[in-house]
């Protein structure tokens, strides 16, 4: 037989165009398109622990992670093992089972401020939901954002979006109505000013503050030492509510997620090793008393499913209690709860204790150092930024001086030395995100040899953004 003609399938390149004339853009969500970049994306074939296989059977370390849910690491073998046994159970009832009660108290345990919980299929779905309930609560319809942040593409948080909406360079999306956007106020990131003069202007109208704790779809842009604390004292203060939008962060960043590690553990970019050294822990039965801030609402994704389509919102059991079929506030899913995904979420919340966070932080601080001793050496204008182990690189002169708090500075950066940096990563076998705007998702499965093979490539991506 031919050795050569049994690994040719169709290349990415061929895969890609053959999308393209089907699905639009080729790809079923934007940023995977590798608009801000160029070339054709990766298509992938299989993944395991740290790495994905793409369409040309080449084994790449991967820092995407399927843009948040694999903590552990890809296809680990007792998710896996836990998905397949719920399979042969049956794929969907539309039916209530043991499973979702199981999740929603490992979620509990981890975030007691989510009494009540309900499962969705997807993040978006999860802040839509919030948003809604906060408006039933309320009885108001204003809802503030801040620009950068990124809450799914539901009509109203499309305004001013981090992620896709950021790397696309879109002010919002073309097909939402003014009136919708009209009830969306957007303010600046980190300015505890513009927060309390839009309470003081029209704090009456507000029925939410919506908020990712930790921002993670402009880059990584960590709260200053108090913001979190004003949205919570200034949404309690004019009857408002305070939404936590922990899809990204949820279980990422601890046990507790961003909540658990700032408004428990105390962490903060003031730390002297910028919060590095900060373990998270878990939140304790005195968690109130503790707590430096408690959200009303909060919002799952990514991890809580394992790699599954699962997310959910959770807050206050007077608040979730207004939810059909008990209360006024209508919201329902043919798929949502549904059995392989909570069985997947189960599983992956189970594995993921003390041993698995410490890891990810290890790996993810080893990765951060690499890549930065190398950019330095090449006179690459840098600065990493972190939220717990979550992390992503600034681009800039600006950016390596005063930081970046907002989103008007994360768009300030010099993006353009991204693609290249990007492409070199990738071509000695590295899959960063293709975006400047998003974070590097480190896993527990990322080892010596991983660490080794980007510390390998980190040299000639640096020369490749320098020379850019
Ligand atoms: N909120 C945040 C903070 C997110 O990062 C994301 C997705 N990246 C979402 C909401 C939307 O989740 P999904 O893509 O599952 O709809």
């Amino acid at each position: 037989a031919n050795s050569t003609s049994t690994a040719a399938g169709p290349t990415s390149t061929a895969l890609f165009e053959a999308a393209r004339a089907i699905i639009p853009g080729g790809v079923d969500s934007p940023v995977r398109a590798f608009g801000s970049v160029g070339g054709a994306p990766r298509f992938i074939a299989s993944a395991g622990g740290a790495r994905v296989r793409d369409a040309e059977g080449r084994d790449l370390v991967d820092l995407v992670g399927s843009w948040g849910p694999a903590l552990l690491g890809h296809a680990h073998p007792e998710v896996v093992a836990a998905v397949q046994e719920a399979a042969a159970r049956g794929l969907s009832f539309g039916a209530p089972t043991e499973s979702e009660t199981i999740l929603a108290e490992l979620v509990r345990d981890r975030v007691p401020a989510a009494e009540r919980m309900r499962f969705v299929s997807t993040g978006t779905e999860a802040t839509m939901t919030a948003i809604r309930l906060a408006r039933g609560a309320t009885g108001r319809d204003v809802v503030v954002k801040f620009a950068g942040c990124y809450h799914g593409h539901s009509d109203g948080l499309l305004a001013a979006a981090g992620s896709g909406v950021a790397t696309g360079g879109l002010p919002g999306s073309a097909g939402v109505p003014a009136g919708i956007t009209a009830l969306t106020i957007v303010l600046p990131y980190n300015d505890i000013t513009a927060l309390q003069e839009c309470f003081a202007e029209r704090g009456s109208e507000i029925a939410a503050v919506i908020v990712e704790p930790a921002p993670a779809n402009m880059g990584i842009v960590p709260p200053e030492p108090g913001f979190n604390e004003e949205i919570r004292r200034l949404t309690a203060a004019n009857g408002a509510l305070m939404i936590a939008d922990e899809v990204l962060t949820g279980f990422r960043v601890g046990p507790a997620g961003f909540w658990g590690l700032e408004a428990i553990d105390g962490w903060s970019t003031d730390l002297p090793d910028g919060g590095a050294g900060v373990a998270p822990s878990w939140p304790g039965a005195d968690w109130r008393e503790r707590a430096a801030w408690v959200p009303d609402l909060l919002t799952f994704g990514k991890v809580i499913g394992g790699g599954m389509p699962l997310a959910a919102v959770g807050g206050r059991a007077d608040v979730m209690d207004l939810l059909a079929p008990i209360g006024p506030v209508y919201q329902a899913g043919t798929l949502s709860g549904n059995p392989l995904a909570t069985a997947a979420g189960i599983a992956t919340l189970r594995l993921a204790d003390d041993a698995v966070y410490a890891s990810v932080a290890s790996a993810s601080a080893r990765i951060q150092a690499v890549v930065s001793e190398a950019l330095t050496a090449e006179g690459v204008a840098h600065r990493v930024q972190r939220s717990g182990s979550l992390f992503s690189i600034m681009l800039g002169a600006d950016a390596a001086e005063r930081g970046v708090r907002d989103f008007g500075q994360a768009q300030a950066q010099e993006t353009h030395w991204f693609p290249p940096f990007f492409h070199t990563f990738l071509n000695a076998g590295v899959a960063l995100p293709p975006s400047v705007f998003e974070a590097w998702f480190v896993s527990a499965a990322h080892g010596a040899p991983e660490i080794e093979a980007i510390a390998a490539a980190a040299p000639t991506a640096a020369r490749a953004a320098a020379m850019a």
